[in-house]
């Protein structure tokens, strides 16, 4: 094999074409090193982050906090499974309980675990609480969703690639359409269901944005009916959007909140499920669990997060720089016409193009060859999503490369 020092991108991206699955299929870069909201190459050439792994950086790359958190816990002591307990998980709950208002916290490691113990406690809460006959709870979704890749993920999906070839898929799901209260409305009343499962804002579906009257009528109707109201903000919280909760926006408080991805800044995978005693109290001991789950590592990692959050006022930054950002890819969107148009919320944009050009896939190359890093969803729209920590120069850069990038392929 080479030599790590003389290897160049492509043996970099033969190597994982070779030994990696092919579940992906990555713009060709080779990321080595991030700082803030900069990632470079292997050959020292510095980029934009436009994507933050997904909204996983909010707190920009290897935040000096976080990392020192990090490093700090590591030398002492990194997991003691929880048939033990340790001395940081309970500082831990009692601060992310704190911080987000729930009675209790069920912590687990990446997004779609915690939206699966989510699925799992709304079902137990059904039966011991709502009384619903054992094996008949159901779930509503909503079309264009993304809960993740396992089997309940997949099967609330209605993307042929995200759930074709992947049967028989779970029963037990109702599939109605976003941002359209009558759907809900026809079905509210069947007293089987037990949890309403919504982005508030649907990421990977291109940074759909519903009407702040629809979550607030969903959640009115979930209360009216005995409903959980289940809120996936993996990808929209912890200050995405320019609140700590996409739901903070329309003032609903949901009866099980799911954070994932910038819970940790991006350095472990960290997501946590949120609730009140009434609910979370219903799952009891050897009924649910996670070798990593609240290990002490991620406590302490978590904490910091969740800490720099607040002490750089990311909520403010992501309002303030989403306005300004958005209106400067508005004036782009009338002067370049293949821009459809451009939608988002605080710092999760996207820019949606014409669908007949197909141009999202070149335009983000051309994108990464003028030193800005985003990825095409669905094609025709491309999330625009920095870590909360870009300044208003960073920004006007960036719209600048973008306009540049705009040109060559117009
Ligand atoms: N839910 C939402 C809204 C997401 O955006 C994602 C990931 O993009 C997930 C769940 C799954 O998270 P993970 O990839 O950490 O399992």
């Amino acid at each position: 094999m080479v030599e790590n020092k003389q290897m160049m991108q492509n043996d970099y991206i033969q190597l994982e074409d070779k030994f990696g699955a092919h579940n992906y299929h990555p713009i060709p870069v080779v990321l080595e090193r991030g700082e803030g909201v900069f990632v470079y190459d292997t050959d020292g050439k510095q980029y934009f982050d436009f994507l933050s792994a997904y909204s996983a950086v909010n707190q920009g790359h290897s935040h000096p906090r976080i990392i020192n958190a990090l490093i700090q816990q590591a030398k002492k002591f990194t997991l003691s499974s929880r048939a033990f307990y340790n001395n940081q998980l309970g500082i831990y709950e009692e601060f992310i309980t704190r911080y987000f208002k729930y009675d209790k916290v069920l912590p687990m490691n990446t997004g779609v675990e915690a939206v699966e113990t989510a699925v799992k406690l709304c079902r137990k809460w059904a039966y011991e609480k709502k009384g619903i006959p054992e094996n008949k709870a159901k779930i509503v979704v909503l079309e264009g969703n993304f809960h993740g890749r396992t089997i309940t993920a997949i099967s609330a999906s209605n993307d042929p690639s995200s759930y074709k070839g992947f049967g028989p898929l779970l029963p037990g799901i109702i599939r109605i359409p976003y941002n359209d209260i009558e759907s809900f409305k026809n079905i509210v009343s069947d007293p089987e269901i037990a949890g309403f499962l919504i982005e508030p804002i649907q990421g990977e579906a291109g940074v759909v944005v519903p009407s702040d009257q629809y979550l607030q009528e969903c959640f009115s109707l979930c209360k009216r009916n005995n409903i959980l109201f289940i809120a996936d903000e993996i990808q929209t919280g912890i200050a995405r959007t320019g609140k700590m909760l996409a739901c903070d926006y329309v003032n609903v408080r949901p009866d099980i909140l799911i954070l994932g991805k910038a819970l940790s800044g991006g350095v472990l995978p960290v997501s946590a499920v949120l609730a009140d005693d009434e609910i979370m109290l219903c799952i009891r001991p050897g009924e649910h669990g996670s070798t990593f789950g609240g290990n002490p590592l991620a406590c302490a990692v978590a904490t910091e997060a969740l800490r720099v959050v607040v002490d750089e006022d990311l909520c403010q930054k992501a309002l303030e720089s989403g306005l300004y950002f958005r209106k400067m890819m508005t004036d782009l969107s009338q002067r370049y016409p293949i821009i459809e148009l451009v939608r988002g919320k605080g710092l999760l944009n996207a820019i949606v193009l014409r669908k007949d050009n197909n141009l999202a896939w070149d335009l983000c190359m051309k994108f990464a060859e003028n030193g800005v890093l985003a990825k095409p969803t669905h094609g025709h729209i491309i999330r625009l999503a920095p870590p909360l920590v870009i300044n208003k120069e960073q920004l006007e850069i960036v719209a600048g490369l973008i306009e540049k990038s705009l040109k060559q392929v117009s």
